[in-house]
């Protein structure tokens, strides 16, 4: 069978991603699999091919609720009867679902993992021949794994009171070792093939900064009109971005667990359908989107572990233009990680930390060392992160190091990073008169410093384990520090290298002739105006990349518009009209100005 031939009408992509057909031919055959793809890889795909060609139904088990209805529209418009069961249904719309579900009309049936634990559901479903289950975002199911969803443990109990056992294929982004194991035990897959691809992301420049000021640094990266995912540590920080963002005039929106349901919705819905191009969020933000043109997403704050970062990061640029992901790190982060974690029972959670803090305090190529945590080894340096363009260099500051521990040595009682700063820095306020600092030996030592430049030891320190952060968010030496005093160990930190202002250029790797950039943002306004229309998100129309496909090769008959990358035939026969009279339009205006 042609399996090109169904990926080109159902869904008008001319050729498979990297082991996307592999997969696919596997599933066919009847053989269980994991199949591990970064974010954007093309998951979905995977299982939406197979479904078409099963004669029995396919069930596709999903965590989110908000994902299903998008992806069930975007198949339905592609021609792929779907459709989903999950409590935001009301009753009536549910039955007239599980209706068409046994009238075989369905080909695909999304439904969220607590379904299954649903003794009614259970039996609907055993008078069904169900031929084929996906399981997205199988990580959900492990408890080693970021995102734990108990109900995912309901999966296997129900996949063993059904008469006849359906192929299952699961699927993740990130999944380390461990948890890849988990998930074939859990999910009781038998002798399932193992799909890993590359992790790498290609089109994401990666980059950590530790400006001086944060704010100022975010306002200098966002701007109004590309699509911005803000992360940020806590609901609190959210908010404050949030109003201060406003302030200055940016179309934003915010999230975070803390709001209501519908708020939620809402502010989802705004940035999914380009009300708005901004979105600060807490990590509860992403897993239910699948906005594909986002060309940025800044961490405001250091996350806890490379995975969740990995995973946050890559929500840009999954249409594969050129995207960036930006890690804005301080001194503070990583106290503040520390003081988080301190009562955490999780073992692995210290070591997940040292991992992550490594990141933001490394000077070699980022996008091998995140490839490297998830087993990949890159021959080269990737030439497209912060490090790589090379913002950085190495300074030794062991001399100021030692200065410092003594000093806190000195001062017996544990104090927080400004109490220390001020005493090494020298300045006699209040409190260190109090205590009589002006008398110890470091008082001062270091005042030709900078405030930030002593901050950053300090937290260097605490980093690598020299100091150790109390309840009260003050500084203690710890027993290790010695080799420091000692002069056995020495430390580096990291500093930007003072580089000229670069001129800043456009992201988008729009790659077609600046004088179709006129057609390409006609064919944006036509899609918004579809979009808006038929009240669904613009990228399930088209995304991005077909439009640049239709500006640079400027189809003006139905089979020319046929062949662009994303029109299937549904597609094409809905609107192939509208984007074409686009084009032809455009071409009257150049042709009457030459
Ligand atoms: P994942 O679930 O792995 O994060 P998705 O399945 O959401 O990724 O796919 C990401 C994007 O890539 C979607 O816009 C999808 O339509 C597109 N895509 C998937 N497979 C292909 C392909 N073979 N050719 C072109 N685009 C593809
Ligand atoms: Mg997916």
């Amino acid at each position: 069978m042609n399996l090109t031939n169904t990926l080109e009408e159902y869904f008008g992509y001319r050729s498979f991603r990297p082991g996307q057909e592999a997969i696919i031919q596997t599933i066919l055959q009847g053989q269980d699999l994991l199949g591990i793809l970064p974010t954007g890889g093309g998951k979905s795909i995977c299982y939406q091919v197979p479904a078409l060609l099963f004669s029995g139904l396919t069930l596709v088990i999903s965590p989110l609720v908000s994902l299903m209805k998008d992806q069930v529209d975007s198949l339905t418009r592609a021609g792929i009867p779907a459709g989903y069961l999950n409590a935001s249904l009301s009753s009536e719309s549910y039955f007239a679902t599980l209706q068409q579900v046994q009238s075989r009309e369905l080909k695909i049936l999304y439904i969220a993992p607590e379904r299954l634990e649903n003794d009614a559901f259970l039996r609907d479903m055993q008078d069904i021949r169900i031929d084929f289950i996906a399981v997205d975002e199988a990580h959900c199911v492990s408890q080693w794994g970021h995102d734990f969803r108990p109900s995912y443990r309901a999966i296997h109990d129900f996949v063993s009171q059904l008469d006849d056992r359906p192929v299952m294929a699961a699927f993740t982004a990130t999944a380390t070792e461990e948890v890849r194991q988990d998930i074939i035990h859990q999910l009781q897959l038998i002798d399932p093939a193992i799909f890993v691809n590359s992790f790498d992301r290609p089109n994401i420049k990666f980059t950590v900064r530790e400006p001086a000021n944060k704010l100022a640094e975010l306002k200098r990266l966002i701007n109004h009109d590309e699509a911005t995912i803000i992360y940020a540590n806590s609901r609190k920080r959210v908010e404050s971005l949030y109003e201060d963002l406003k302030k200055s005039g940016y179309q934003c929106q915010y999230y975070h667990a803390g709001r209501s349901h519908q708020e939620r919705q809402d502010a989802q819905d705004d940035f999914q359908f380009d009300r708005v191009n901004i979105m600060i969020a807490t990590n509860a933000f992403g897993m239910g989107i699948d906005k594909t043109d986002v060309r940025k997403v800044i961490h405001y704050n250091m996350p806890k572990d490379l995975e969740s970062y990995y995973q946050e990061a890559g929500r840009a640029g999954r249409d594969g233009l050129d995207s960036e992901a930006i890690l804005l790190f301080g001194a503070q982060d990583i106290i503040q990680a520390r003081y988080l974690i301190e009562d955490s029972l999780d073992p692995h959670v210290e070591d997940r930390l040292q991992v992550m803090i490594h990141y933001v305090y490394l000077t070699s190529c980022l996008r091998r060392y995140l490839l490297a945590y998830f087993g990949e080894h890159l021959n080269a340096d990737c030439m497209n992160c912060s490090h790589c363009l090379k913002e950085y260099r190495m300074v030794d500051v062991t001399k100021q190091a030692q200065i410092i521990l003594s000093c806190i040595i000195r001062m017996k009682h544990a104090f927080g990073m400004g109490m220390i700063c001020d005493v090494v820095k020298g300045r006699p306020n209040s409190r260190v008169q109090d205590w009589d600092f002006e008398q110890l030996s470091t008082f001062g030592l270091l005042k030709d410093q900078p405030d930030k430049r002593i901050k950053d030891i300090l937290s260097q320190l605490t980093a690598q384990g020299y100091l150790k952060v109390n309840s009260h968010r003050a500084l203690l030496v710890t027993e290790k520090a010695k080799s420091i005093l000692t002069g056995q160990e020495k430390l580096s930190i990291k500093v930007k290298k003072q580089v000229s202002q670069k001129v800043p250029h456009k992201n988008i790797d729009l790659s077609i002739r600046p004088e179709e950039e006129s057609l390409y943002e006609a064919l944006r306004q036509r899609r918004s105006e579809l979009a808006k229309a038929e009240r669904v998100p613009a990228y399930i129309i088209f995304n991005n990349r077909s439009l640049l496909d239709m500006a640079r090769d400027q189809p003006v008959t139905y089979d020319q518009f046929l062949t662009i990358e994303g029109v299937g035939q549904v597609k094409a026969n809905k609107y192939w009209q509208e984007f074409t009279q686009v084009i032809q339009d455009y071409q009257t205006r150049e042709n009457s100005s030459q």
